[in-house]
């Protein structure tokens, strides 16, 4: 049987950590602040960012809500992302993702300052961390070699396959994974990869961020692999109080009988995002108030 690597336990741990951090900025004048858009009702974004919201409030942490109409206009948005880049009381922008068409995600991106790009998107931080110099590392990706270091998992000359090249998870992941200090060798996968099967056979770590529910089964994994899901996947279940329940893109039942190490979904790499924020928050002010160098 696997060990369970608990996000959920790992991330309250950071987060006694982080909330210490902000305690000591207090003490220096400093009120760590982050600002939450959220434009339209998209169900589940909802509920990602009041989860933002009440962690920061949580921690001691300032949470500056803008809930915006999903027939906001581009214009209006970066209106609102300018404001927020000019204002020192704000050290951290997160807009929740996806927008509403016909809103342009990328520009968004980019109209964020980079010293408050606590999400790590703007193509600064993302040329930061391909150097090998990170600043800002998106959440998801960031929690995942957390939840790897916690748990004492070996890196080093591992083979590392990753399942999904997005830029908000597959990509980061892999270059964080291939980094030097954490030396794994990384094969990054993606829907046109050809026999998927025989690379996750030969992988020590599965990082897998597809999003297609319980994809991995036992037969395609090894003996003692590591097993980090990333997936969150949303079924119908009449039976669950919540009228869904939430599949990880990992077979947990199959593959935990096959591996060292394994996630949980949920309660694990999930609370271990919002923690990350929360990280990326506190970096974001010691950097801006001159407490840490880059
Ligand atoms: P995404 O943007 O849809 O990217 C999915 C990636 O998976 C794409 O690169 C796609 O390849 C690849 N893919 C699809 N089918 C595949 C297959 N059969 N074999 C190999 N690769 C395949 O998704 P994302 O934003 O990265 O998110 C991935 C999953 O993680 C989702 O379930 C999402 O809900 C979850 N997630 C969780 C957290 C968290 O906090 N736990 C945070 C973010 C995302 P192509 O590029 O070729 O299309």
């Amino acid at each position: 049987m696997a060990h369970l690597i608990s996000g959920k336990e790992i991330s309250l741990h950071i987060k006694e950590e982080i909330k210490q951090e902000i305690q000591e900025l207090h003490k220096r004048g400093i009120q760590t602040g982050l600002a939450v858009v959220l434009v339209g009702n998209d169900p589940a974004s909802e509920v990602y960012v009041r989860n933002k919201r009440r962690t920061c409030e949580n921690l001691g942490m300032k949470s500056i809500s803008h809930d915006l109409p999903a027939d906001t206009s581009q214009a209006d948005l970066e209106k609102l992302i300018d404001d927020l880049n000019q204002d020192q009381s704000i050290h951290g922008i997160l807009c929740q993702f996806p927008l509403p068409k016909p809103l342009n995600e990328t520009r968004i991106i980019q109209r964020i300052d980079p010293k408050k790009d606590v999400d790590g998107l703007h193509p600064y931080n993302v040329g930061l961390l391909s150097t090998g110099a990170p600043q800002f590392v998106p959440c998801t990706p960031l929690g995942c070699m957390e939840l790897l270091k916690r748990s004492d998992c070996e890196t080093k000359g591992k083979h590392a396959v990753v399942l999904g090249r997005s830029n908000l998870v597959g990509r980061p992941m892999a270059a964080l994974l291939s980094q030097k200090g954490t030396d794994a060798t990384v094969t990054l996968c993606h829907s046109r990869t050809q026999n998927l099967s025989e690379l996750l056979q030969r992988a020590d770590i599965i990082i897998a961020a597809l999003g297609k529910p319980e994809f991995i089964t036992a037969p395609m994994v090894k003996e003692g692999v590591v097993v980090i899901d990333v997936g969150i996947n949303r079924m119908d279940d009449e039976t669950h109080p919540k009228g869904y329940r939430l599949l990880g893109d990992v077979c947990f039942e199959e593959v935990e009988k096959k591996a060292d190490f394994i996630t949980p979904v949920p309660g694990g790499v999930g609370p271990m995002t919002i923690a990350m924020l929360m990280q990326n928050t506190v970096l974001a002010a010691k950097l801006q108030h001159g407490l840490v160098k880059h």
